[in-house]
Formats: C-alpha cells, structure tokens, sequence
C-alpha cells in the first residue's frame, strides 16, 4: 500500500498542481502551455510595472524622509528607473525567449536593489514586509509553465525566509505570524494558479465545441460552406507550396426535388445523410468536403491527379447509384483540377460549370472541366 501511495505520489503531486493540464496529451498541453503565456502577456506586463512603480515610490521616499545619502538615493533611483524601463519594454517583446531573458534580468535587478545594505531592513517597515510576503499570490497565477513556476516559488520562498528569519529584526511570535502569512499567500497562488488553468482549459473546449458546431453540417455531419471554405484555401496552399495538383469535385442530386415530393421531405434528408456516408467513406485523411446547401456537395482533394479525381468521381457516383435504387437517384459531378494561377474559387467555378455540362448532357455523369 505504501509503495503504490508513493509510485503514484509524482502523478498526484502534479495533478494537484496542474488540474486539468495535467490530464492532456503532451502536444494538447504544450499547445494550451502557449495559448495562455500569450494571453497573460499583457497582466504579466502590468504586474511588473506596478512592482517597479511600488519600488520607485518607495526609493523617492526614503530620498525625502528616510535615511539615504546621495550614493545610495542614485542607485536606487537608478535601479528603479531601469526596471521601469525594463517593465514598460516587456510589454512589446514577442519572442518567448527574449521574454523569459528580460524577466530573468528583471528579477535579478530587483533582487540587487532590494538587498541594501546597511540597517535598512533591520527597521525594515512590517508593512513594506507585508507586501512583500503578497508577491506568490499575485505572481503565480501569472506563471504558466510550471517549471517557471515552481523555480520562482523557491525563490521567493528563500528570499522571504531570508528577510523573515534573518534580515528583519523582529520578535519570534512575529517571524512565526510572517511565515504564517507567507504559507497562505503561496497557498492561495498556487491555487488561483490552478483555477486560472482550469479555467482556460474549460473556456478552450466551450470554444473548440462552438467551433466545431459552427462548421459542421448538421445532417451529414461533413463540413459546411464556411468550415470548406476556411479550411480548403489553407490545404489547397499547402498543397501547392508542395509541388502537388489539387482537383476539386462539385456533386448535386439529380431530380432531388422528385425525391422530396413523391416520398416526403424525411426520406429526402435520409437520402442526404446516406449520401453523406458514401462520400465521407470514399475519401482519403487529406481530402476536405462539405455540404455547400441543399443537395449540392464539394470535395476538395488536395494531392489528387486528375486522373485520380475522375476516377473517385465515378466510384462516388457508381456507389451512390447502387446505393439510392430505391429511388433510382443518381448524381452529376463536375470535375475540375488545377491549372496555372488557379485561386480555389476558380477551381471551384470550373467545377460548377463542368457540372451544368453533366446536367445538359442528361445528367448521371462526371465531367471534368477541360
Ligand atoms: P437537378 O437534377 O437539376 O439538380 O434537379 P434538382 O431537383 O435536384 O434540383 P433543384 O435545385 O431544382 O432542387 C433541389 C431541391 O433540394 C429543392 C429542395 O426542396 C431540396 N432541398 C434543399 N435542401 C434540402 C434539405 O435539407 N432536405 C431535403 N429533404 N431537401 C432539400
Ligand atoms: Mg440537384
Ligand atoms: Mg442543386
């Protein structure tokens, strides 16, 4: 018992830490990871200039009531200048690195101004020791990476055991009312840390489901138009910086208005959903269609030559006829496959002309565009 309560300790130690992170494929949470430095960017940015505004005012003071001299008072004041500079500076820094560089830099600055040395935190103020002890619950919300967010909860931890237990000269009882206030202050940090995760996490799948709800076609199940259409400019440019030919399929029921009236709208969606299946069934993991509307669907096939388009065509519509005897329906299928300078709604408009062609010539057919 003992043993599996300590082999399981890591993956609870985690859990507890991380929530819902912790629970998520590497890539998902590494994803998530990203998604939310970049959103915290900007409180992170703000939370440092406020500690570097809060240091500025406190160096003005002790300037004007406090007991620095003038070699003091202009490091200080130095020091406090740069972090602002340095503060108002993270807020532009886009690379990931540079940000972690800046705040390591920042940290350090603040640390080396801090440690004055002289009596000052022997009388250091308890409120300005208070403070100080605040910094967890304010700060680890902020950290995502729990790494980061493990080291800079160690180091605060020394520095406040530092200051609490050795700098700072006051009573026992009131080291141990300090400590007290550092546990909770840590505590409640790493569980507003939590809940800040958990609630991202809960907010991204609210989004994800949105979306998803957004471009799919409810009775098929295949995407809608607008899905399609995000979805396909982007695999069709793939497609080309790759050197491959994208073809795009542009199918439509034949006579389906007859389906309807002699058999009633139910059988005519039936029939829809059916050909959904057919057409979901046939195509390969980088093929993208859709349901456009009505009775009309389109399919783009993102490395396909036009040989292999034509021939899915005609397998889509020989299955589809073998699978609608009962209301003896068939498709018509225009084809069309890339040529020079082809944007996707060009693609798109040859392959709805081909189609008008497979109506004219009696319809049941596949035409490739020429
Ligand atoms: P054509 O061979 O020229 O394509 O003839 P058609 O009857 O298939 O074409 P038309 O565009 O005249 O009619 C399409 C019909 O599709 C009209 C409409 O009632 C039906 N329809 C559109 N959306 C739906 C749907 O969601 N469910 C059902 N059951 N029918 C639909
Ligand atoms: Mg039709
Ligand atoms: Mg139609």
């Amino acid at each position: 018992m003992p043993v599996t309560f300590l082999s399981q300790l890591p993956s609870t130690l985690h859990r507890a830490f991380e929530g819902e992170l912790a629970g998520m494929a590497p890539h998902e949470r590494r994803e998530q990871h990203r998604r939310q430095i970049r959103l915290l960017h900007v409180p992170v940015s703000n939370l440092l200039l406020a500690i570097a505004l809060v240091g500025l005012a406190r160096v003005l003071a002790q300037g004007a009531w406090g007991d620095y001299g003038l070699p003091m008072f202009s490091w200080q004041l130095a020091a406090s200048a740069a972090l602002t500079a340095l503060a108002l500076h993270f807020r532009h820094i886009v690379s990931l690195r540079r940000r972690l560089l800046s705040g390591a830099a920042f940290v350090t600055l603040l640390l080396t101004s801090l440690a004055e040395p002289g009596s000052h935190w022997q009388q250091m103020p308890v409120l300005s020791l208070a403070g100080f002890l605040l910094l967890p619950v304010a700060g680890l919300p902020l950290l995502v990476r729990p790494k980061v967010a493990f080291f800079a909860l160690a180091a605060c931890t020394l520095v406040a055991g530092v200051l609490v237990f050795w700098l700072a000269q006051i009573p026992v009882g009131e080291r141990l009312a300090f400590s007290f206030h550092y546990l909770l202050s840590s505590t409640a940090g790493l569980v507003l840390r939590r809940a800040r995760g958990n609630l991202a996490v809960h907010m991204q799948r609210q989004a994800d489901t949105l979306w998803q709800r957004a471009v799919t076609d409810p009775l098929t199940g295949l995407l809608n138009r607008q899905g399609w259409m995000s979805v396909a400019e982007t695999a069709m440019r793939d497609a080309l910086d790759s050197g491959a030919q994208p073809a795009v399929l542009f199918i439509d029921v034949d006579h389906f208005k007859r389906i309807n009236d002699n058999h009633g709208h139910q059988a005519g969606d039936q029939l829809l959903k059916e050909l959904g299946a057919i057409i979901n069934a046939r195509m390969g993991p980088g093929d993208f269609c859709a349901r456009l509307g009505g009775e009309e669907f389109t399919c783009l096939l993102p490395r396909s030559s036009p040989a292999q388009a034509q021939r899915l065509a005609e397998r889509l519509a020989t299955d589809y006829r073998n699978h609608a005897q009962r209301f003896s329906s068939t498709l018509s299928i225009g084809v069309a496959t890339h040529g020079a300078g082809d944007l996707l709604n060009d693609l798109l408009a040859r392959a709805d002309a081909a189609l008008y062609e497979a109506k004219h010539r009696g319809r049941d057919q596949v035409i490739v565009a020429r």
